[in-house]
């Protein structure tokens, strides 16, 4: 059996976008369940869109997934180099032997005349597919039209008839030479196009298995005829059907967080993510939907793949982020939640610190950058309240005299910790007759200036006893 090569390709041009990404954890679950290798292919030849920049934010975004490859444009690898435009020369080689077996010819015509071609065409009712006009140029022509200063582009010849390929999600998908045309390999400035360079990769590089969007489907005629203008065997293709918004257009920016390092910045984790994008066209046999990344790679299969397209349901996505907040290990949580304890302008200065705001807070986040607005209780100054419903508890008289007893049951303390306030609040229980939610909301209230949140117990901890009776003091 032939050993599995995947391979992500993306085009360096902008941001790492969440149906990328989806295409990515694809093929890696995919490789790591076989144990294959997966590459990470770079395809920078639209020179003016890629950049180093956006190259690297790519890697790091792969990275943060927890995805890894086995070869690529840094790591290196034998089938290298994994950079297009470092690839430049091998392209040259083979549109050479294209162009020696008659495979392909040089194009000289103008955007200008293939659009009136093109409009032409469509008018009278044909396929709008380039009509092969300089198929057969004389010598003559060829040197007229290089006289005038033209550049041609390489065109690949495409015979009448009908063809297919085999999807593993799809099935047979059946297409006509004659609908497709010739079409370009090589571009006037000698850049190579998108279907020619990437089946002279996917073919050297010995991939096995091209798992992408299926938004690539009208792709892959192309790139099926150029495997056999070369004789080369036909990997297996995978086209995973398009992630969608909710109003069911393909998901894109509109929609609002389309990246993934904008869900990074709201607080999204990387395993949620792994586990949610995984499971948007993919589901495990037991049914269940929280996976970790070691129970994906042992369940993926292609079986399981829907082809029908998938909705990106931002709730769900936020929900499994809260399960998988729940499920992190305490230091793991204070450590993810310590930059956005920073950004949000807390005064704390290691992951120690964050550690009892994490205890506090950790069945009540669905996402880490509701640190900013759930943790302000644990570092204010002054309690603001958040409505007058909730000053109003403060201020009855059953309030005031729980609020003495509680000033009088800790003027002793020297030390203040969760077992303290218990004890202090079943005595001011006694002592006053108030109980239940009559004694514990104006407590609340008074501390934190709301009516819900955390275990009181862990604010009290967190406030210190020195505020706790200030805040109290002020209220009598
Ligand atoms: N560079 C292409 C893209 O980003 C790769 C498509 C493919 O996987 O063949 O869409």
């Amino acid at each position: 059996m032939q050993k599995i090569r995947t391979r992500f390709a993306p085009s360096p041009t902008g941001k790492l976008h969440i149906g990328n990404a989806r295409t990515a954890i694809m093929n890696w679950l995919f490789t790591r369940h076989g144990g294959g290798s997966f590459i990470l292919r770079i395809e920078d030849t639209d020179r003016e869109r890629s950049t180093a920049e956006s190259e690297e934010k790519i890697r790091e975004d792969l990275r943060w997934l927890g995805l890894d490859w086995d070869e690529g444009p840094v790591l290196g690898g034998a089938w290298g180099p994994y950079r297009q435009s470092d690839r430049l020369e091998i392209y040259k080689k083979y549109s050479q032997i294209l162009t020696d077996e008659g495979k392909a010819y040089s194009c000289f015509c103008t955007p200008e005349e293939l659009d009136r071609c093109r409009r032409e065409r469509v008018r009278r009712g044909e396929s709008a597919a380039y009509d092969g006009r300089c198929r057969e140029l004389t010598a003559a022509e060829i040197a007229r039209f290089e006289e005038q200063g033209r550049r041609p582009s390489l065109r690949f010849r495409v015979d009448e008839g009908e063809l297919a390929f085999d999807d593993v999600i799809k099935g047979s998908i059946a297409f006509r030479g004659e609908n497709i045309g010739d079409f370009i390999v090589i571009r006037p400035d000698g850049m190579p196009m998108y279907n020619f360079a990437c089946v002279v990769d996917d073919h050297l590089m010995e991939i096995s298995h091209v798992i992408r969007g299926d938004d690539h489907v009208s792709n892959t005629p192309r790139q099926c005829l150029v495997y056999s203008g070369f004789g080369w065997k036909v990997p297996r293709f995978a086209h995973i059907p398009m992630i969608l918004g909710e109003d069911r257009e393909p998901l894109s920016k509109r929609h609002g967080a389309s990246s993934v390092a904008q869900l990074r910045q709201m607080g999204i984790l990387p395993e949620a993510l792994v586990n949610f994008l995984s499971l948007l066209s993919w589901s495990s046999e037991s049914g269940e939907e929280i996976l970790s990344p070691d129970r994906l790679i042992k369940e993926f299969d292609f079986q399981r793949v829907s082809n029908s397209a998938a909705v990106f349901d931002r709730e769900k996505l936020d929900w499994m982020n809260g399960v998988t907040i729940r499920n992190l290990s305490l230091g793991r949580l204070s450590e993810v939640l310590y930059p956005f304890m920073k950004e949000a302008g807390f005064p704390v200065s290691s992951v120690e610190e964050v550690t009892p705001v994490a205890d506090a807070l950790q069945d009540k986040m669905n996402r880490l950058n509701e640190i900013r607005e759930k943790a302000k209780i644990f570092f204010q100054d002054r309690v603001a309240f958040d409505d007058a419903e909730t000053e109003r508890l403060v201020k009855t008289d059953d309030a005031r005299r729980v609020f003495l007893a509680f000033l009088d049951e800790t003027a002793e303390l020297h030390r203040w910790d969760a077992e303290l306030f218990s004890t202090a609040m079943k005595n001011i229980q006694d002592k006053t007759g108030i109980k239940g939610k009559a004694l514990w909301m104006p407590i609340r209230a008074a501390l934190t200036g709301q009516v819900h949140g955390p275990d009181l117990s862990r604010v009290v901890g967190l406030l210190g006893l020195e505020k706790c009776r200030r805040f109290i003091e002020k209220l009598c």
